[in-house]
């Protein structure tokens, strides 16, 4: 049985009696002090993993301010800050064992905007594409782009510098800053405007500056990725230079006052193929006039990668046989301009498998999506035990010294025999990489600290930089060497000027001269080393925690994208994914290292805490194939759950949503009954349940055999030819479309007919889906042998098998698959099979409104082409179906049902569906039973199911 555990005392003294007297301060903001919360902000996407004490959520300055100030007295001069915003740093920059101050959370507000001098003033939690949606409503943007706009805030670009595609013309974040808010060390709130550096420097780093001024240009202007972070050669013009970069160990930022540049009116992308990577390194002058906005190149591996991926159907005859591409993009004023450029470029191309122009935006998309997509596709590949992991991830050299530095680049990673694949902005010379190894080998773990000091040889030796791009972070130890000793001994007088104590970011960058810390190393604390203590077992049986690498790209913050609801809603990184997958691994450490002895009491176990972390889920898979590493936490949770309930007491609650499926036949004899008894509050609030659906009063079962007294008979189906065989169908039911809405099953069946199939509908059999969800993974294991041994016997027919209700129906194809190894039952959700076996003449030619689909979430995550396919079957009626973008409905399955969630529900709903119906009142259509009974619920209005739309139009 699962043991309770105990973790060790939560706090250090001093850290406890900090949080003490911050709490009786006005401070306005969160304090999290939970071993769940603290997980979360233990990793970022790098290699490392560090626990901090405590997070702190600040509302505004004031609130930095006064935590600032309160650790500036003498008796806390020991707690150190680590300021975090989306933690997408490749380099464990956020990364603390003090306390984390996370912007992201509260801070996220435009505060001002001047169209007509071009500047919005915002905090610096705000994600780049939620300031950039905005901008965009009034034709601008900020314009440096970075590969996780969707989670990365302007805080953390600013203080890494961040800069991406585009980045030769349209510079670093530092370009972009007018003016920064920072708190300082001592609680003092500055405007980098009104810092004047002359005045306020010590004199002592103003000579320094001055006798160096010409190692200091020289350093600073080699490769155009040139050193991050204290800008000792510009920050003469601004202060701005000195924080942009420095990774929040000078001050906290609190304000930032940025640069808006209007969006550009003409682009074109154009995709150049290659023999191979080095052809698209060396292919392109890149000194000549009309240089496009940006070029990126991606490798042979990544190509090939490409091609087993899914999405590669729609960019397939765009790339044809290249082994390597470039994307070049071109931007404009004017047509004429962006068409002279591209002709004259395209002139000049060699060594080519020629090119293709994109025809329109979506082409665009596609291929942008392909750029987008290459740390994830890299990062899903194992080589054995070992997966891709950065930390020589973002080198830079300048431009045309890159073809000679890759080839020396790869030839060093050959030697050891890593696999690996390699993409990057070729205009900034910045590569991208991510060899692959296994952090939980201690043969690969040294090879870190092995390779990283070759790379920065062969780095020093072309004149770039290790950091071209990510910042820093543990890299920090190669510091000295590429400013050189003079240069950074400046640069650690900098930062005994501005965090004498070392209380912010520690170890990051530089250590104040005064201070006898060191750096951090490139070497560790690795997350490999907690992950090695798991058993080997466990990290088997949870693999898919064990796989995720930090990337974040469970934070978007895009409420029309389905990943990841629960944490849309709360905004709390406990309920993510990543910080479920983080939780997870700790407590499988926990679990293969403590001793069942050590227990305290039954409270104090961190099981509750997982627990909690999973509750909150809503099992809709969107995680499962948005996440890059395809973590599945449905299928994390319901392990879990079938562990925890073996030790703790299951809810009646939960033993009565499990047994739904069983339960809900009976209920249907007796519906008015059922109605009477689940109408009741006092049984609503007894089982902690907000409400229940009603029962249908149609009988089902009878219907059916109404309408065909054979319906259930499957034997008619034995003697009939392979062509007949093609106009035979044969129907799941499912407890919803059964049960709750049998019109929908009847009309399905009544279409079908009406189209000229012969339709049987199987006997209603419990899915299983309930039990899975809640963790009874016995006896859905029982339920799924007997149910497979029956759908084999249908399959055996040769008819297909179809499912109406998605969220069912894929239990069969998802759960099922992984139960039932190389089983042959295929079942198919209504419109993949309706959409191959339209009849072959169209039939409706009425004018009927725009219907527009909102189309459930599981579905959009496992069946990519879902909604095309429904437009497919509209449009062959002559009916227009536009699919909306949403998130979650809210309701998954029992989740807006129950008591501590319904609100969340309630704001779920709010955030698209809401305004979506109201914006297209009587027209929308829905394919899941749960967002059905979500609208009914809350608007007190009916959804159709596309289905029922078709049955009634065509009779
Ligand atoms: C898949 C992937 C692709 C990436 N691609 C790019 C890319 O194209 N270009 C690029 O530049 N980077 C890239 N990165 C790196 C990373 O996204 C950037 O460094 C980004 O700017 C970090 O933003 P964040 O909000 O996540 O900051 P965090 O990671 O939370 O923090 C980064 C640093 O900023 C500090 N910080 C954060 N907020 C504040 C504040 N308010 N005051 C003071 N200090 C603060 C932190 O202490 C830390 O040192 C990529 C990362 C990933 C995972
Ligand atoms: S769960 Fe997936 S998307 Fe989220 S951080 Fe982990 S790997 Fe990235
Ligand atoms: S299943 Fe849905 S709610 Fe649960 S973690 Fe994944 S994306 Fe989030």
């Amino acid at each position: 049985m699962l043991p309770r555990i105990t973790l060790p005392a939560n706090f250090k003294e001093n850290y406890q009696a900090f949080l003490n007297a911050l709490s009786k301060t006005p401070f306005a903001g969160e304090i999290q002090t939970s071993y769940a919360a603290r997980l979360t902000a233990a990793t970022d996407n790098s290699i490392y993993q560090v626990i901090p004490e405590a997070i702190l959520f600040p509302k505004h300055t004031q609130d930095v301010s006064l935590i600032l100030t309160c650790a500036n007295q003498e008796e806390f001069r020991t707690i150190q800050f680590c300021a975090r915003g989306g933690g997408t740093g490749t380099n464990g920059q956020s990364l603390t064992q003090g306390i984390v101050i996370d912007c992201s959370k509260f801070m996220t507000a435009i505060l001002e905007i001047d169209e007509q001098l071009n500047w919005v003033h915002v905090q610096p939690g705000i994600v780049l594409d939620q300031l950039n949606a905005y901008l965009k409503k009034v034709g601008k943007c900020f314009a440096p782009e970075i590969s996780p706009s969707n989670r990365a805030t302007l805080g953390g670009m600013i203080n890494t510098d961040a800069c991406g595609m585009g980045s030769r013309v349209v510079g670093r974040t530092s370009d972009h800053v007018v003016d920064l808010t920072c708190v300082l060390a001592t609680g003092a709130v500055i405007k980098t405007t009104e810092l004047n550096l002359q005045d306020s420097f010590q004199q002592t780093i103003l000579k320094s500056i001055a006798d160096n001024q010409e190692l200091i240009e020289k350093k600073f202007t080699l490769a155009p990725r040139t050193l991050n972070g204290y800008n000792l050669k510009k920050l003469k013009q601004h202060a701005n230079y000195l924080f942009c970069g420095s990774e929040g160990t000078l001050g906290i930022v609190t304000e930032c006052k940025l640069k808006i540049t209007p969006l550009p009116k003409y682009k074109k992308l154009i995709l150049i193929k290659y023999h191979c990577f080095d052809d698209a390194l060396r292919s392109i002058p890149l000194t000549e006039k009309g240089m496009p906005f940006a070029i990126e190149a991606i490798d042979e591996k990544l190509i090939a990668l490409a091609r087993e991926d899914s999405s590669y159907i729609y960019i397939k005859d765009f790339i044809g046989d290249a082994k390597a591409v470039n994307l070049v993009e071109f931007v404009a004023d004017n047509e004429q301009e962006l068409e002279e450029m591209l002709t004259a470029f395209c002139a000049r191309l060699k060594n080519t498998l020629g090119y293709y122009i994109t025809k329109d935006t979506n082409d665009a998309k596609l291929l942008w999506d392909l750029r987008k997509k290459s740390v994830g596709l890299i990062s899903k590949k194992q080589d054995g035990t070992r997966r891709p992991i950065p930390f020589i991830e973002d080198t830079a050299v300048p431009p045309e010294k890159l073809a000679d530095y890759i080839f020396e680049f790869k030839t060093l990673l050959n030697q050891y025999n890593l696999m690996y694949g390699m993409y990057g902005h070729v205009d900034a010379g910045c590569v991208h990489v991510r060899p692959a190894l296994d952090m939980k080998n201690s043969n690969d773990e040294k090879l870190i600290q092995e390779l990283s000091n070759k790379v920065a040889l062969l780095v020093e030796k072309y004149q770039g930089v290790m950091w071209g791009e990510h910042g820093q972070g543990y890299r920090c130890e190669y510091g000295e060497r590429f400013f050189g000793e003079k240069l950074y001994t400046i640069v650690r007088q900098i930062k005994t000027w501005f965090d004498p104590y070392n209380q912010l970011n520690p170890g990051k960058i530089a250590i104040p001269l005064t201070s006898k810390e060191s750096l951090v190393k490139v070497k560790g604390p690795l997350r490999g080393h907690f992950d090695k203590q798991i058993t080997p077992t466990l990290q088997e049986e949870y693999a898919s925690a064990m796989a995720c690498n930090g990337n974040g790209a469970c934070f978007n913050y895009a409420t029309a994208d389905i990943m990841c609801p629960s944490f849309k809603v709360t905004k709390d990184r406990i309920q993510s994914p990543k910080g479920r997958a983080v939780i997870i691994r700790e407590w499988l450490r926990q679990l293969s290292i403590i001793f069942p002895s050590k227990i305290r009491s039954k409270k104090d176990d961190f099981s509750h805490e997982v627990f909690s972390a999973l509750s909150g889920c809503l099992s809709c898979k969107a995680c499962v194939t948005q996440c890059p590493l395809n973590v599945n936490i449905p299928e994390i949770k319901a392990t879990f759950l079938f562990h925890y309930y073996k030790r703790y007491a299951r809810s009646l609650r939960d033993v009565l949503i499990a047994s739904l499926e069983y339960f809900t036949p009976w209920q249907a004899k007796f519906p008015r009954f059922t109605n009477w008894v689940s109408s009741n509050r006092l049984l609503w609030k007894w089982l902690r349940l907000i409400d229940l659906p009603k029962i249908s009063e149609c009988s089902i079962q009878a219907e059916l055999k109404k309408r065909d007294k054979h319906i259930f008979n499957f034997s008619r189906f034995m003697n009939l030819s392979q062509e007949q065989k093609k106009k035979a169908i044969i129907l799941l039911q499912d407890t919803f479309t059964s049960y709750y809405e049998p019109h929908i099953l009847l009309k399905t069946y009544d279409f079908l007919t009406q189209l000229g199939f012969l339709v049987c509908v199987a006997k209603f059999f419990p899915s299983g889906k309930p039990l899975h969800v809640q963790g009874y993974l016995e006896q859905f294991k029982k339920l799924v042998k007997k149910n497979s041994a029956y759908l084999e016997s249908l399959t055996e027919l040769n008819i297909p098998l179809v499912g109406i209700d998605p969220s069912i129906t894929l239990v069969y194809r998802d759960e099922y698959k992984k139960i039932v190894k190389d089983t042959t039952i295929k079942v198919q959700l209504i419109q993949e099979w309706l959409v191959q076996h339209l009849p072959a003449k169209r039939i409706l030619q009425v004018k009927v409104p725009v219907f527009y689909l909102l189309s459930h979430c599981t579905e959009k995550a496992l069946c990519a082409e879902a909604e095309k396919q429904w437009q497919k079957i509209f449009n062959y009626f002559g009916i227009q179906l536009v699919p909306l973008t949403a998130g979650c409905c809210g309701m998954a399955g029992a989740y807006g049902h129950e008591v501590e969630h319904v609100d969340y529900s309630r704001q779920l709903f709010k955030m698209d569906w809401q305004r979506l119906l109201s914006e297209h009142a009587g027209y929308v259509l829905a394919t899941g039973y749960s967002c059905r009974s979500q609208v009914e619920r809350i608007l007190k209005t009916t959804l159709s199911h596309p289905i029922e739309v078709l049955a009634t139009l065509i009779n």
